[in-house]
């Protein structure tokens, strides 16, 4: 049957789709033990429908840039299940934003979303717009001009779009702005907001403290290990990456690695999480090869100087790794790296950025792998925190937060290891993960009926 859904989705998605076709086949063979477990999964067509969104919505984006010239980018929200709850996941801008990518994306989201135990549905959006040099008031006028469009399809109560790769606090406060101009509506329509006007604290950190949560839970009960004094490596250097190397070294890890686009850097005294900042934070894009110039002992590596399959982050001896660039970035050459250097775990911060051979290299060696969407839930679960508190007219604190959330991490990992026993592949967190968020959603949809 599973095989049956994954040729008819091939032959209604075009090859661009590559990504979504990806993920799906990942959750659809990892359902295997348990889709003929209840006989009203196909009698609800359950598979089927959960591979197939609700909606794909595509609009044009025209902007004016500083210099009075015309633009148009596609702009896209993709509602793919809005079972548990309102349609829920981040706005994604950069250059290789498509339908086939933002499916995946919402796709995965709704498994996510469902691990958190919260009422939230999946759902992704973006545009193909690159932020990479455009000034702050052509960021501010692009944002405007999106949610031109988008506001006719979100509320508060139906779809809470927030960040992701390209998007932080200062383009959520100015879509926010936009949508509340038009509309007048004063709600929470949108989570990751700037704390000044309904933000939750801690937004910003949720994704990569979520992490190391999840990972030191996962340590303390599979191995009776702690992160403390063990070095550790991160790709990355967004905003996830930030946050999972603060989380880390507060916890006592030395973390050696990050990188961009164009390179890494190897520093084995530890990453200088102030300079890494001031590269890179809010938005600011200077190339991790200026980190040298302050510190001479590092090692930088230009990706171009290294083969398709190979990445400089991945080549350094780690006790655990923490992929928290973007999807497929850890290949099956990688994976054999790690292992050979001892790693014992692999902690996704990114939404899939392990590809599927490595995954399974990875498993049938021992190491501990976490898929994205177990251990990377933090920051939508802070979403949601989010929402609560603007719907009670609310403000928590910061202990509040971080207390929630690192409750919520262990339960995450707890949800999945306890799955992934009851249904015979003990210590496989992926299948742990997609069956145990598939049956929360699947009992959900039969409940609505078709
Ligand atoms: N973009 C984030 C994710 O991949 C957060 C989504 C949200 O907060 O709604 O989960």
């Amino acid at each position: 049957m599973i095989e049956k859904i994954l040729a008819n989705l091939e032959k209604s998605n075009c090859m661009s789709d590559d990504t979504f076709l990806q993920a799906v086949s990942e959750v659809l063979h990892s359902l295997e033990p348990i889709v003929n477990s209840d006989t009203r999964y196909e009698q609800f067509a359950i598979l089927e429908r959960l591979v197939t969104p609700d909606r794909v919505i595509q609009f044009k984006v025209q902007w004016v840039d500083d210099h009075n010239c015309v633009h148009i980018n596609n702009g896209y929200r993709i509602q793919f299940n809005n079972s548990l709850g309102p349609y829920k996941g981040g706005l994604r801008f950069h250059p290789s934003v498509t339908t086939g990518v933002l499916k995946f994306l919402a796709f995965e989201q709704i498994f996510k979303n469902s691990l958190t135990g919260l009422p939230i549905g999946g759902a992704k959006g973006g545009s193909d717009f690159d932020p990479k040099g455009k000034s702050d008031f052509e960021i501010m006028k692009f944002c405007r001009a999106y949610m031109r469009e988008l506001h006719q399809y979100i509320g508060a109560r139906v779809d809470v779009p927030a960040g992701d790769i390209g998007v932080g606090n200062r383009e959520i406060g100015y879509l926010f702005g936009e949508y509340k101009r038009i509309t007048r509506n004063y709600d929470g329509v949108l989570s990751g907001k700037p704390y000044a006007f309904g933000g939750s604290l801690m937004r910003p950190q949720a994704t990569g403290y979520g992490v190391v949560y999840f990972a030191r839970e996962m340590l303390k009960e599979e191995l009776q290990e702690s992160l403390d004094g063990k070095v550790c490596t991160v790709s990355g250097a967004g905003n996830v990456a930030i946050h999972t190397i603060e989380k880390l070294q507060q916890l006592g890890a030395i973390v050696v690695t990050c990188s961009d686009s164009e390179g890494a850097i190897y520093d084995p005294h530890g990453i200088d999480l102030a300079l890494l900042r001031h590269l890179k934070d809010e938005g600011k894009r200077i190339s991790l090869a200026e980190y040298k110039n302050s510190h001479a002992h590092a090692l930088y590596t230009q990706k171009s100087d290294y083969p398709k399959e190979a990445h400089a982050v991945w080549e350094i001896p780690c006790f655990a790794a923490f992929p928290c660039a973007t999807q497929n970035e850890l290949t099956l050459n990688d994976a054999q790296k790690l292992i050979e250097n001892g790693c014992v775990a692999v902690v996704e911060g990114a939404n899939m950025p392990t590809f599927p051979d490595a995954i399974e290299l990875l498993q049938r060696e021992g190491v501990l792998f976490s898929p994205g969407k177990a251990s990377n839930a933090g920051g939508v679960a802070v979403s949601e925190f989010e929402m609560s508190q603007n719907a009670s007219m609310e403000k928590w604190d910061f202990d509040k937060v971080d207390r929630k959330l690192d409750e919520l991490m262990r339960q995450i990992y707890k949800r999945v290891a306890l799955t992934a026993k009851e249904y015979g592949c003990e210590r496989n967190f992926v299948d742990g993960a997609n069956i145990a968020a598939f049956k929360r959603v699947a009992e959900a949809m039969i409940l609505e009926g078709v």
